[in-house]
This record gives structure tokens, sequence and C-alpha cells, in this order.
């Protein structure tokens, strides 16, 4: 089992960030509000991330360990359509094969709060009672400890904790209405509150993305048919010479897909030679049944149905704020 598992652990699992991103997303599937990350030595020693999420109950522990464990499709129907993030079904296993992993878990309805892991060759699950606050926590040890191939693409401690960061930053963007702490090496390094409502959200984006950015940003916001756009443009000014400030999602995913990138582009090197790279953080949603998400494997990018409309949706949004922000 455990083999069968680092196999898999191949697909998702391929520095700490990436345990990271897998973790935060079923702690969002759980609908949790309040997010705390903890890393030590840029994840390879540890990571530990705590929800406030529905939790798991006792009896499912063994199974959330388990390959193929998903408790988020029921039918394959449900593939179309689909709302949370994670739905493979590995992750955990995956993880806790190439690692050591511990589950803690109280759902509310449940007085104490009980703890896995899953060990040796067989990867059996032992369970044992544990202190927790409603909620889960997963922590896991030496990443990587008995896959030393895997092991050796690591890179160092601050190359790794800036993909964690990252990924972070990318997820706080998707999730105004939770908060986030990360720290590392038990210092606090960001610290991202609930934005409760549309005028907090300035405030968070100017954490994530720099207040500079911030005042170099025009607003965009734009309904067409089943098609929205909204969120911050840099303006031709604010011109990066660094990708690093693209941040695109499609229906609350985060993505980095071709066809947005060009579309945006498209807008700015309309209006002046382009050097560089744009800023932005944009929010494109659009009917479920308009895209598919699974053409990526770590769910990057989409297939728009309808690409050229979509495409042009969005540069025509972008020339027009640009356009106006110059006139
Ligand atoms: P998937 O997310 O694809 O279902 P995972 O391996 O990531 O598969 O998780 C397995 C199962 O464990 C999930 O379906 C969910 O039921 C449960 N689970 C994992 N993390 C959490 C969490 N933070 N809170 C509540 N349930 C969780
Ligand atoms: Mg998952």
């Amino acid at each position: 089992a455990r083999l069968a598992n680092q196999i898999a652990a191949g697909e998702v699992v391929e520095r700490p960030a990436s345990v990271i991103k897998e973790l935060i997303e079923n702690s969002l599937d759980a609908g949790a509000t309040k997010i705390t990350i903890e890393v030590e030595k840029g994840g390879i020693k540890k990571l530990r991330i705590s929800d406030n999420g529905k939790g798991i109950v006792k009896d499912e522990l063994t199974l959330a360990l388990s390959r193929h464990a998903t408790s988020k499709i029921k039918d394959l129907k449900d593939l179309e359509g689909i709302a949370s993030l994670g739905f493979r079904g590995e992750a955990l296993a995956s993880i806790s094969s190439v690692s050591r992993l511990t589950l803690t878990s109280k759902p509310k309805e449940q007085d104490t709060a009980w703890q896995a892991s899953a060990e040796g060759r067989d990867m059996k699950v032992s369970v044992q009672p544990a202190a927790h606050p409603d909620g889960t926590t997963i922590e896991v040890n030496d990443l990587f400890f008995n896959t030393p191939a895997r092991r050796k693409f690591l890179r160092t401690e601050k190359t790794e904790f800036n993909h964690i960061d990252e990924i972070i930053r990318r997820i706080a963007l998707a999730r105004f209405d939770v908060a986030f702490t990360l720290s590392h090496n038990g210092k606090m390094v960001r610290q991202y509150r609930i934005a409760r409502d549309k005028t907090y959200y300035d405030k968070r984006v100017g954490l994530v993305c720099g207040q500079r950015f911030l005042e170099h940003a025009i607003k965009v916001d734009c309904q067409h048919g089943d098609l929205h756009l909204w969120g911050w443009l840099g303006k031709p000014s604010f011109v990066r010479n660094q990708n690093d400030l693209c941040y695109s999602y499609v229906n609350g995913r985060m993505m980095r897909d071709k066809l947005i990138n060009h579309a945006i582009r498209q807008a700015y090197a309309d209006l002046l030679p382009l050097e560089g790279y744009p800023a932005f953080v944009l929010f494109l949603t659009l009917d479920h049944r308009e895209v598919d998400v699974n053409v990526h494997p770590a769910k990057h990018e989409v297939r728009f149905h309808q690409g050229r409309y979509v495409h042009d949706f969005i540069y025509s949004v972008c020339q027009r704020a640009l356009q106006e922000q110059t006139e």
C-alpha cells in the first residue's frame, strides 16, 4: 500500500508548498474560516495546518488516510460542475506515504478529539484520543524522509518557504472570507484577517500584493451575460519585470491560463509597447458547464468551451478600463 501511495504522491506532492496547497484546500472544503499554517525549515522539517472546519468523525479518520477515500464524490456525474477543490481522494494517503503524518480532528458534535497516523509498509492506521478544539490539524514531519530521490530535488529552506508563501498568497486572494496566518520557524510572517465585505478587500490585496500595487491599480467590475470579471488591474505605469503579480481566478480557482494571460497582455499591448509583465488580480466567473477544470492535474489550467468568446470578453473589459485610465 505504501508503494502505490508513493507513486501517487509523485503526482501531487512535489515539494512542501504542494503539500500545503492540498491541505489548505481540504480545510476550505471542510468550511474552515480560520486556517493557521506553521512551517519549520521551509516545510521540509515540519508543516502543520490547523483549521476550524467541520472535522472528521473518529470512524472516518482511518478512511481519510486511505487512497481514493474521498468523501466528496458520490457519483461520477458529480465530476461535472465540481464545487469542492479536491476530489481525487488521494492527497492525504499520498502525503502520508512520504512523510510522518498525523491527523487530529474533532467535529463539533463529538466530545473528544482523535488522532490518527499510518505507519510501516502496509500503512496500518492507529487511532488514539487527543486534545484538540473543534476542527482539524494535520502535521507533516520529515517530508520525503523515505524517498531520498525526491528529497534531493528540494531546494534551500528559503526557496521552499518562498514557494509556500506564494501558494498562500494565491489562496488568500481567492478566499477573502477566510483568515490565514503563516509562521516560519516560530515567527509570524503573514496575517490576513477575514474581509467581511468588499470594503475590506483592498486591505488584503494591499497586504498580499503590496501597497504600491494597490495605489497603482484600476478596479474593474463588468458583467456580460453569464460572464463576470472583477478585480484590480495594475496601471500601465506599474509594469513589472517579473510575472510575480499575475493572479487570475476562474470560478474561485487560481489559474495560470494561457488564454486569460494572453487576453490581459493584449489589452495592455494595444495601448503601449509592453516591456515586462502587467500586474493584476482578476476574478472571472462563469457557468460551471462552460469550463473544464481538470485539464491539468495540478489544476492550474482550464478549458473554456467558448474560448474565443471568453478571451474577447476579458480583453475588452481590460482594454476599456486601461483606456479610461489613460484618457
Ligand atoms: P479529497 O480532498 O480528494 O477528498 P484527501 O486525501 O485530500 O481527498 O482527503 C480525504 C478526505 O479526508 C476528504 O474527502 C475529507 O473527507 C477528509 N478531510 C481531509 N482533510 C480534512 C479537513 N481539514 N477537515 C475535514 N475533513 C478533512
Ligand atoms: Mg483534498
